[in-house]
């Protein structure tokens, strides 16, 4: 499955996303306000040293993931484009030194897109050399692929061989290796319902809720609940602005650096919808800040 298309195909035409870039200043979306500091896009979500307290062996154990110094981002999602609904944040955090890493659990070998090629290995190789392309305009490390099935993620989670079982294994390898600060996978909602992405959701956040000690912070990206939002996110799961948590600012060059990484999927969406994406989220929905929803409390 392709997953932006659902939003480029609501979206509609260029015009219709330019339109939106007029919206008048009541349309902006009220959330609360994080301290944000200029030069780190990342430095409001430092916290606290954690508790130490003994309690419950944690599945898996995993060693403290909290660096001294800088912001080091992990994003873990289900498909190549999964990462353009956060794109500018990638690119302001490596832009700013940051270490970014970008996790994909599948290649998605389903999609084809606006292709015609059929499901299978070679369309994934293809969007794997799309989402490097991707990757590589935000500045990021180089991508991970763990090629896991296009679709497959959630299918019979209990059993013991189930791809579920081991993204949660491999996920649980991957953050005692990067020692992220900040790790970003789909909410509960998957954005639009992806059984794979809401797979993502469950297995990273699983994970995470078991480390012992100081974990780093797990951000979902957030549609935020508006009374004017487009159209167009029709069919996506808003969160209430109360939630969010997390306004992480972008600069016009970051917003360059997601239309460069939108370009690269030339198999997922024709010129026109590649183009209208990153106006389409700037203009109607981020307007300089890309919102989060903190799944743990920073105190914890
Ligand atoms: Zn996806």
């Amino acid at each position: 499955m392709s997953d932006i298309s659902t939003l480029i195909k609501a979206a509609g035409s260029i015009p219709a996303a330019i339109a939106l870039m007029t919206a008048p200043a009541s349309a902006q979306i009220q959330a609360e306000p994080v301290p944000d500091d200029p030069d780190n896009p990342l430095e409001s979500l430092e916290r606290p040293a954690q508790s130490q307290e003994a309690g419950p062996a944690p599945v898996p154990q995993l060693r403290s993931a909290r660096r001294a110094t800088g912001p080091n981002v992990l994003a873990i999602v289900a498909h190549p484009d999964d990462e353009l609904f956060f794109a500018p944040v990638l690119a302001r955090a490596a832009r700013s030194g940051g270490k970014v890493t970008v996790v994909f659990a599948t290649s998605g070998d389903a999609g084809p897109g606006v292709t015609d090629m059929e499901p299978g290995a070679e369309l994934a190789a293809l969007r794997e050399e799309e989402a490097r392309c991707s990757i590589n305009a935000l500045g990021a490390s180089e991508p991970r692929f763990w090629q896991m099935g296009d679709g497959t993620l959630a299918v019979m989670a209990r059993k013991p061989d189930s791809p579920m079982r081991s993204l949660t294994l491999r996920v649980a390898e991957l953050i005692e290796e990067i020692e992220p600060n900040v790790v970003i996978t789909w909410g509960p909602d998957g954005g639009y319902g992806h059984s794979d992405h809401r797979a993502m959701n469950t297995a990273v956040t699983q994970v995470l809720q078991a480390m012992e000690g100081a974990r780093p912070d797990l951000l979902y990206p957030a549609l935020p609940v508006s009374d004017d939002a487009p159209s167009q996110l029709e069919g996506w799961a808003k969160t209430h602005p109360s939630l969010i948590t997390d306004r992480l600012s972008y600069e016009p060059r970051d917003l360059d650096a997601m239309r460069a990484a939108a370009n690269c999927y030339e198999s997922q969406f024709n010129a026109a919808a590649r183009a209208a994406l990153p106006e389409l989220l700037h203009a109607a929905v981020w307007r300089g800040n890309v919102f989060f929803r903190l799944a743990f409390s920073r105190s914890n």
